[in-house]
C-alpha cells in the first residue's frame, strides 16, 4: 500500500506502482479534450499487453472530433463492479479530482495516481506525478512509458501526438519548445498519424460550427483600451445554428488573436450554467484569475464555471482583470 505524501512522486516510484497493480481505470476530466483522453488511452494501450486489466472512465460523451483516438470506443461512463480492491485509478490532466465529475465511486486516496501538468495541482492522490513544465499530460505519460520500457506502438504514438497537438494548439502556443518538437518527431517516426490528428482536431468542422463562430465573432466586444476581447454563446445561438457546445472550441482562440488583445474570454451560457474560457497572450496570468473565481488551468489558458448569472460572470471577470492591472 502506498503512503499518502505531500512530495511529488518520481518516475521510478510511479512505474513501480504500475508494475505492481493488476487493474487500472484511466479517468479523464469532464468535457474531455485530446490531452486528458489521449494520455489515459496511451497509458492503457501500453499496460494491456503486460496482462493488466484496463478500463477508461469518462462521464461525458466523447466529442465527435476525438472519436478517432485509438480505443476511444472503450471509454465508458461506468466501470465493472468486480474490480479488484487494489485497482489503481489514474487521473489524467486534472488539477483536482473534482474535475472528474460527480459519478465516480468513492476511491481510497491510496488507490489514486494523479498525472498532470497544471499549475497549482491540489495533490489529491497518494502518488502525484506533476510536471508543470510539460506541454501536455501525454508527455508526462511518455516519460512513464520510457521508464517502463513499453514499446511505443503506432496507436500509442497517435494518442500521444494528439495530446501534444491539443495542448500546443497545433504547435502554435508558447509551450511549444524544441523538446516538444523532438518528441513529436519521434512519435511520427513511431507511426503517429499527424494528418489524421490535424484533420480531426483542427479541420473537419460542421457547417453549423462555422456559422456559429461567425455570429460569436460578429457580436464580440472589445474594451479596456483594446486589451480585453470577449463574446458570448448561449442556448439560443446554438439552436439558431443547429450547433452544440462542441462547436464552440475555436472561438476564444480567434478573440485572442486580435491585435493588441491581452486577454480573451468566451462566456458559454448553456442550460443554466455559465462556463468561461480564458486565454492570455502572456502578460496576464489567467490561471490566477480563474482560480480566484473557482476554476483553474494554465498561465495562458484557463477556465471556470461561474456560480451565478451571465451578466454577473462578465462583471466578475472584468473585476478580476482590473485587479490584475489590465
Ligand atoms: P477550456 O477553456 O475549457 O479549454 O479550459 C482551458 C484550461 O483551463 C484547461 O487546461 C482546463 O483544464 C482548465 N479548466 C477549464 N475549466 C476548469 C475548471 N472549472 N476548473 C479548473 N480548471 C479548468
Ligand atoms: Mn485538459
Ligand atoms: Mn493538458
Amino acid at each position: 500500500m502506498i503512503e499518502s505524501k505531500q512530495r511529488l512522486a518520481t518516475t521510478a516510484e510511479v512505474v513501480a506502482e504500475l508494475r505492481a497493480r493488476r487493474a487500472f481505470v484511466m479517468v479523464s476530466h469532464v468535457k474531455p479534450d485530446g490531452d486528458t483522453l489521449g494520455a489515459g488511452l496511451a497509458l492503457g494501450l501500453a499496460l494491456r499487453p503486460l496482462g493488466k486489466r484496463v478500463y477508461y472512465f469518462q462521464q461525458d460523451p466523447i466529442p465527435r472530433n476525438l472519436r478517432f483516438l485509438p480505443d476511444a470506443d472503450k471509454v465508458s461512463r461506468t466501470v465493472p463492479d468486480d474490480l479488484p480492491p487494489d485497482t489503481l485509478w489514474v487521473f489524467c490532466d486534472m488539477s483536482d479530482s473534482s474535475r472528474a465529475g460527480e459519478f465516480l465511486p468513492p476511491i481510497a486516496r491510496s488507490n489514486m495516481l494523479n498525472v498532470d501538468h497544471h499549475l497549482k495541482n491540489s495533490h489529491f492522490a497518494a502518488l502525484n506525478y506533476i510536471l508543470e513544465r510539460e506541454s501536455s499530460t501525454g508527455t508526462c505519460v511518455l516519460r512513464l512509458l520510457k521508464e517502463l520500457g513499453a514499446p511505443i506502438t503506432p496507436p500509442i504514438a497517435t494518442a500521444l501526438l494528439t495530446t501534444i497537438m491539443t495542448d500546443t494548439g497545433g504547435f502554435m502556443h508558447s509551450n511549444t519548445n524544441a523538446e516538444v518538437l523532438r518528441i513529436s518527431a519521434e512519435m511520427m517516426e513511431r507511426g503517429a498519424d499527424k494528418d489524421l490528428i490535424t484533420n480531426e482536431i483542427f479541420a473537419n468542422k460542421r457547417f453549423a460550427a462555422i456559422t456559429l463562430v461567425g455570429e460569436a465573432l460578429a457580436t464580440a466586444h472589445i474594451e479596456q483600451n483594446g486589451r480585453f476581447c470577449w463574446s458570448v454563446v448561449d442556448d439560443a445561438m446554438l439552436v439558431r445554428h443547429g450547433a452544440d457546445g462542441e462547436d464552440t472550441e475555436e472561438i476564444v482562440q480567434h478573440l485572442r488573436s486580435v491585435e493588441g488583445v491581452e486577454v480573451a474570454a468566451l462566456f458559454k451560457s448553456f442550460e443554466g450554467d455559465v462556463r468561461v474560457s480564458l486565454r492570455s497572450n502572456g502578460r496576464v496570468n489567467v490561471q490566477s484569475i480563474a482560480a480566484a473565481l473557482g476554476g483553474g488551468g494554465h498561465f495562458r489558458a484557463s477556465g471556470l464555471t461561474y456560480p451565478g448569472s451571465l451578466p454577473a460572470a462578465i462583471e466578475a471577470v472584468r473585476a478580476a482583470l482590473r485587479a490584475e492591472g489590465l
